[in-house]
């Protein structure tokens, strides 16, 4: 079970001790650090509302794709970040 970088909860939503208000928990690239759905896109929690998962995989942490640069959909930078 993933816990929180900031709180070591293992729950998801509101986070006290975050500096954006969420648990961040320490999932791997198959999962959302937010929520722990293995999908991309909307999110119910995050800063962004949007899934953002774990690093570990050389792919965009938000939306999957193995590119670079700009042009993610989900970011809201709107750059991949792996
Ligand atoms: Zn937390
Ligand atoms: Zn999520
Ligand atoms: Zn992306």
């Amino acid at each position: 079970m993933s816990k929180c970088k900031y709180c070591n909860s293992t729950g998801h939503g509101a986070c006290a001790y975050s500096p954006h208000k969420f648990h961040e928990l320490q999932e791997d690239e198959k999962r959302c650090v937010f929520c722990g759905s293995s999908g991309y896109g909307n999110c119910a929690y995050g800063p962004a509302k949007k899934h953002k998962h774990g690093s570990g995989a050389n792919k965009c942490r938000w939306c999957g794709a193995t590119g670079n640069g700009r042009g993610c959909p989900y970011n809201p930078d709107r750059v991949h970040e792996k």
